[in-house]
């Protein structure tokens, strides 16, 4: 499912050019463009999902993949020992401005 005016839709469907640190069927990963870490990424499902409060049970798997993504993204990141938040914002309160759902990886802070 795609959303014509959703930013997110456009970088999985690479109608807006990015630089994927990982991809498979469900999910890409990409830095975010205003880094609030040494790393910040982004591991985005390909299915349009608004927010967290929009999962419905057939959203379960990619909401297990998605920690599992995460964990591999976190090893190659070398990020995996000193440690890192991996972060979902929902809704507008909760900080959300895209929204397509997405899990932020965020560390790499000196130690
Ligand atoms: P949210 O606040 O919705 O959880 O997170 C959205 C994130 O997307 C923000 O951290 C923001 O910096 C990032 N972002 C917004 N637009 C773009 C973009 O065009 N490219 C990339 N790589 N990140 C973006
Ligand atoms: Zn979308």
């Amino acid at each position: 499912m795609t959303v014509d005016d959703c930013l997110f839709c456009k970088i999985v469907n690479k109608e807006i050019p990015s630089e994927f640190l990982y991809e498979d069927d469900a999910f890409v990963v990409f830095r975010d463009i205003n880094p609030q870490a040494p790393v910040h990424l982004l591991i985005v499902p390909k299915k349009h999902i608004r927010s967290i409060n929009d999962l419905t049970d057939d959203d379960k798997e990619i909401i297990s993949e998605i920690f599992m993504v995460g964990k591999k993204i976190a090893k190659i990141e070398n990020v995996n020992k000193s440690g890192y938040k991996l972060v979902f914002n929902v809704e507008k309160g909760g900080g959300q401005v895209i929204f397509h759902i997405h899990l932020h990886l965020i560390g790499g802070w000196k130690k």
